[in-house]
């Protein structure tokens, strides 16, 4: 018998450094995070204040950045850490992206020596949280449409808006707020680094999601919020700012997909061998063999192409279409496994003691954010053809 990575002979293709990253990754999962995942999914909570240092200290936060105590390693071993969080639940995987590859990273490219400095040594322990507030309740999508104003008063700034579905909102100590500033008669989309005790910042925990439950979103509201003129990213201007902070973040998506794929079959293919129907295993069947071999050869086949686009991002040359390929092709993929997986386990995979549905509503999310499948097919499109069709 073989796994999915022997299968493809994926150790073949990582080096020694990236497979211990990996087996540490695992085994961190395995001890620290699997035994109560299923708790929290069902609690609907996640200890934050709690995990984040341990992930701090495994050099999980910010991990591929450079300097300010992240650890600098290569993106695809980012991409494989990814890849073994989200095995456990996408909801850690989640805090880990929107920590390193969204908050940090908007400082790391585009914050001052001093934001820097202040900031991201102690993000990357996980002693501090960070949030990232780019989608409204009505700008999701087309996130250009915003609502929040930064305006000038004196050298201060002023910042009023809402921001909606914000991970790690209501438990974050310092939020990246991207907001619309006037230059001249030119609206510009600008970043903000706003510590969440300022007065007329305040988050609100959404509840009721049956998706994700195992991580903390949020709605923002800023009402007022005064702010120093420094609080102002001052390296990043426009759209284009948020969006390469979320270019990071699909890329660890890419990855960690495949991860949650990767758990619904193995404990898929664990169940098969030993349930039996009409006396014999249910894995002995033709239909199921059926189902569990095309599901092997596309997780086989996203982790090659997961490979292959972090080997490209290692030597510089990764392009966002590319970015959007991959994240449209793993979340994309990722859902079918775990939905098809949920069918062998029968009435069984319904509930929180194998963890297949648990992924598969958790890849819902996933599919939708960070752009959502229909707009990276856009991307794509867009690419192919030399046509916007956004609008
Ligand atoms: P909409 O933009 O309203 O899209 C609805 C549907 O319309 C989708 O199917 C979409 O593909 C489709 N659509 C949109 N535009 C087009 C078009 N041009 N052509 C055809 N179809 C189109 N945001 C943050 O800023 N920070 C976070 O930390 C964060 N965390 C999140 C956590 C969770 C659990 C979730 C669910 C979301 C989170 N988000 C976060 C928000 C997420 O990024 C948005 O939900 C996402 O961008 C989609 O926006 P929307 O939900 O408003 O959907």
């Amino acid at each position: 018998m073989v796994t999915v990575d022997e299968l493809f002979a994926i150790d073949s293709l990582l080096s020694d450094e990236e497979k211990d990253i990996r087996d540490t990754v695992r085994a961190f999962g395995a001890e620290r995070l699997r035994p109560n995942v299923a708790e929290w999914f069902e609690a609907g909570t996640f200890p934050v204040r709690e995990i984040a240092p341990e992930l701090g200290k495994l050099g999980l936060l910010g991990m591929h950045l450079e300097g300010y105590g992240c650890a600098g390693t290569s993106a695809t071993a980012y991409g494989l850490a990814c890849m073994e969080v989200e095995a456990v639940d996408s909801g850690v995987r989640s805090l880990v992206s929107v920590q390193g590859s969204l908050a940090m990273t908007a400082m790391h490219k585009y914050g001052s020596e001093e934001q820097k400095q202040r900031w991201l040594p102690e993000m990357a322990a996980g002693r501090v949280i960070g949030c990232f507030g780019l989608t409204e309740p009505d700008f999701g999508s087309n996130p250009g449409g915003m609502r929040t104003r930064a305006k000038r008063d004196g050298d201060d700034w002023i910042l009023d808006g809402s921001k909606m579905w914000i991970t790690n909102g209501s438990v974050a100590d310092v939020a990246i707020v991207w907001a619309q500033t006037l230059e001249g008669e030119k609206q510009v989309i600008r970043g903000f680094v706003v510590p969440t005790d300022t007065p007329g910042f305040s988050a609100r925990e959404m509840h009721h999601k049956l998706s994700l439950r195992a991580s903390i979103t949020a709605e923002l509201s800023l009402d007022g919020v005064r702010l120093p003129a420094d609080a102002m990213l001052p390296n990043g201007r426009g759209l284009s700012a948020p969006l390469g902070c979320l270019s990071e973040a699909r890329f660890g998506i890419i990855f960690g997909a495949l991860g949650a794929a990767r758990d619904c079959l193995s404990a898929t293919i664990d169940y098969a061998k030993t349930r039996e129907v009409f006396d014999k295993p249910l894995a002995a069947y033709q239909l199921t063999q059926a189902k569990l071999a095309d599901m092997a050869v596309e997780l086989g086949k996203g982790q090659l192409l997961a490979l292959h686009l972090g080997r490209l991002k290692d030597r510089g040359e990764l392009r966002g279409e590319q970015v959007s390929a991959g994240k449209l092709n793993s979340t994309r993929e990722a859902i079918a496994i775990a939905r098809e997986c949920r069918t062998i386990l029968g009435a069984n995979g319904i509930t929180l003691e194998y963890p297949v549905l648990r992924h598969a509503n958790n890849l819902e999310s996933v599919l939708t954010y960070e752009g959502t499948a229909e707009v990276h097919q856009l991307v794509l499109g867009e690419a192919l053809t030399g046509s916007k069709a956004f609008r």
